[in-house]
């Protein structure tokens, strides 16, 4: 028997086949080695982190989704503008105060209700 045809297991192959179809989706626009355009992944913490769409959306938004070629993580991101930045700060105060006070109120209430089944 020759050695060197030895047959892949189950798990390789699927591995293998997994990789091809992850690069053939996915492919490279740079050369690892080169790290152009990749950033650290925030999972594997690999120089090969990068963009492989970006799409504009209206309101000068901008899309983009990201993909890690060492752990295969994928994540989106938005581009907003600076203006688009302040409204959504001043809108998520509005919302956490209001969330805070519904905690309060419901406390109040639960306590109200408690005091009743005492009496
Ligand atoms: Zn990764």
């Amino acid at each position: 028997m020759n050695k060197s045809k030895q047959r892949l297991s189950e798990t390789e192959l699927q591995k293998l086949a997994t990789q091809f179809r992850e690069s053939y989706m996915y492919p490279r626009k740079t050369h690892p080695s080169k790290n152009k355009g990749t950033a650290e992944c925030p999972v594997c913490h690999e120089q090969s982190y990068g963009v492989i769409e970006t799409r504009s959306l209206k309101d000068q938004t901008r899309r983009r989704r990201r993909y890690c070629h060492s752990c295969h993580y994928r994540a989106t991101t938005y581009e907003i503008t600076a203006d688009q930045y302040q409204e959504y700060s001043r809108v998520k105060e509005i919302w956490d105060s209001l969330k805070m006070e519904m905690n309060t109120l419901e406390t109040v209430i639960n306590n109200f209700k408690r005091l009743g089944e005492i009496q």
